[in-house]
């Protein structure tokens, strides 16, 4: 049953959506009167290196499905493979902070997006919290504050990952698909930074596959976003803030007309609270339609 919040969380992956993608979806955010939560990946643009896992079965399917050199440009995804990769936000600090300066939420996403997503499985635990030290330690540098959230690439998070999180004292973190706001278990301890995980697919994960157009995608969130009491919507930069600009427009006054209120994750997190403790779960591993290999989920509450 929908308590009227939807939590809204904007991903920027790559060096053209932070420079491009990020100040078009500020404006229509503007324009619609909707916070957002923006999680900025700050080092090198690698998306390229998709091209390269496009052996891998299933990619080359789903670069046909979102068309991947139109939505991203070509430059970006040669990125990181035959041309050079270029950082993200480190590259871009002054919109990054327009973004915070205009009441949105921000967060950390990554250092290095591509390669977490890829390697994080064999990265020895000290590789993983020097990841994670990269991309906060950069948030820093640009807003002259410590992040207050933190968004693990592609849904994919670890033990080491979520206790080194810990350290950091962040108001939550948000590493995982779910359903509703919890507090991880991790080798049978229950961890301090509650998780806000993504409920709805992504755009990418749903065109051409379970819905046939963007429209119809849209549509089918809002519907599900209203049924679901605490329902997260990831977008991404350069794809709501690309050619799907106008589409993601419609989304959010239709969910303003079916009586959701977009807010930040931060701010869903508060609505919870209020109704009392979150539930403690561990997190799993499970494919997830649409994507490629696996993704960091919510399991069932201890
Ligand atoms: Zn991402």
């Amino acid at each position: 049953m929908s308590l009227g919040v939807l939590g809204l969380r904007v991903d920027v992956d790559t060096h053209e959506g932070m420079r491009d993608g990020v100040p078009r979806l500020l404006e229509v955010l503007e324009e619609e009167g909707v916070k957002a939560t923006f999680y900025f990946a700050m080092g090198p643009d690698r998306s390229g290196l998709a091209v390269l896992n496009a052996l891998r079965p299933g990619f080359l399917k789903k670069m046909t499905r979102t068309s991947a050199a139109r939505v991203y440009g070509l430059r970006t995804v040669l990125s990181g493979t035959l041309l050079p990769s270029r950082p993200i936000g480190v590259a871009f600090p002054r919109i990054a902070c327009r973004a915070r300066d205009e009441g949105h939420e921000t967060g950390v996403h990554a250092w290095d997006h591509r390669q977490w997503q890829d390697r994080l499985f064999r990265f020895p635990p000290e590789k993983t919290a020097a990841e994670l030290d990269k991309g906060f330690r950069a948030y820093e540098q640009i807003f002259r504050e410590p992040p207050r959230t933190y968004a693990a690439p592609a849904w994919l998070s670890n033990d080491d990952a979520l206790l080194h999180e810990e350290t950091y004292n962040l108001a939550y973190a948000s590493d995982c698909r779910g359903t509703e706001p919890f507090l991880p278990i991790v080798r049978g301890q229950t961890l301090k930074t509650p998780q806000v995980p993504a409920t709805l697919p992504t755009l990418d994960e749903a065109l051409g596959d379970t819905f046939q157009d963007a429209p119809a995608y849209f549509a089918a969130m809002v519907d599900e976003a209203a049924r679901a009491s605490w329902p997260v919507f990831t977008l991404h930069a350069e794809m709501e803030g690309g050619p799907y600009e106008d589409d993601f427009r419609v989304f959010l006054r239709r969910a303003r007309a079916a009586g959701l209120r977009c807010v930040p994750l931060g701010e869903l997190l508060a609505e919870r609270l209020r109704q009392g403790r979150l539930p403690a779960s561990p997190l799993h591993y499970e494919p997830v339609r649409g994507r490629h290999g696996v993704l960091s989920t919510q399991g069932v509450a201890a």
